[in-house]
């Protein structure tokens, strides 16, 4: 948290919130506990399933003991939700996920859920129940009011405190980037969803923004323009969005799996369902993705995200 602003970490304490702060493949973990012992612990999001050990070793040192009555999700991506499982094995919680998702998590809908489409694993686990847009979830000792921020995922939530004005936006609003906009890629109306939650949120004036990914920040009305500006360069030009889903997908890819032969990487590109139908519904020629492929790596590489090691592409070490 060292780049958070002054004043975060006491505003986080009145909160009961601990907090795990995270890079890209896994998001940000929120723990909740309620000094009183009135509201069981509660955790928001759990983090990808390749960090899931970390995650309940962080969990177990935090609580100390104390029983966590539920994981919630801001929404079921592979990164926010990949820790559910083990957190169930290990502490019997409750899941409480979006409502609109619970029978997609029930029937574990891969398809729906995205893990196919993506080639990113999440265990299955057993939800509870669902947070309603629109109502409230009991978080520590106050309760938090759900909002409905489509756009990256179209059955997202958001949580936000109105006392505190603290705002947990899972990946609704980052500090300085903006979020694939997945229903994009399916053809699907994404950046109109966009556009409504940023507003949704401005309307909101949280005072302080814990994202899913990165530290937490308060200046949002910076968050929102550098989103909005970006919002409008893939409007103009829906290819730059393909091609920003194209770095960040192989960038996910590769942070799981560290070292992949370049040719077999950027056949896998080729490959993956969610850039196969970007590629339709933009009307895209396989040529022309292919070039697309090329420069991602490129670029990764110059922006020493990456790096070649012989024949292999590498997660680069900064
Ligand atoms: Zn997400």
């Amino acid at each position: 948290m060292s780049d958070a602003p002054a004043g975060t970490a006491a505003t986080l304490a009145s909160l009961g919130i601990e907090l795990l702060q995270r890079g890209w493949l896994s998001s940000n973990c929120i723990l909740f506990t309620d000094r009183s012992g009135r509201e069981p612990a509660a955790v928001v999001d759990s983090g990808y399933a390749l960090h899931a050990a970390q995650t309940v070793a962080w969990l177990e040192r935090h609580l100390a003991g104390q029983p966590l009555g539920r994981v919630v999700n801001t929404h079921l991506h592979s990164d926010h939700c990949g820790g559910n499982a083990e957190i169930q094995r290990r502490f019997g919680s409750q899941a409480w996920v979006p409502d609109v998702s619970v029978e997609i998590v029930r029937q574990w809908d891969e398809e729906r859920l995205t893990y196919r489409a993506t080639d990113q694993t999440c265990e299955r686990f057993t939800v509870t129940g669902g947070v309603r847009a629109g109502g409230e979830i009991w978080l520590g000792d106050r309760p938090w009011q759900a909002w409905s921020t489509p756009g990256h995922d179209p059955d997202a939530l958001v949580f936000f405190e109105p006392r505190s004005r603290v705002l947990i936006a899972g990946d609704a609003l980052w500090r300085d980037r903006l979020a694939i906009v997945f229903p994009e890629l399916a053809g699907a109306d994404g950046f109109g969803s966009v556009r409504e939650t940023l507003a949704a949120i401005e309307s909101l004036a949280p005072n302080l923004v814990i994202p899913g990914h990165g530290a937490p920040f308060s200046d949002v009305a910076g968050a929102l323009q550098a989103s909005r500006q970006r919002l409008a360069s893939f409007e103009r030009a829906p290819e730059k969005h393909f091609g920003y889903a194209l770095r960040a997908l192989v960038m996910f890819h590769m942070l799981e799996h560290r070292r992949r032969p370049r040719v077999d990487l950027t056949e896998w590109m080729a490959q993956a369902p969610v850039l196969l139908r970007g590629r339709d519904s933009l009307a895209l020629d396989r040529k022309r993705v292919d070039r697309m492929i090329d420069a991602s790596l490129e670029r990764l590489l110059a922006e020493g995200q990456l790096a070649l090691d012989g024949a292999d592409l590498v997660v680069a070490s900064k």
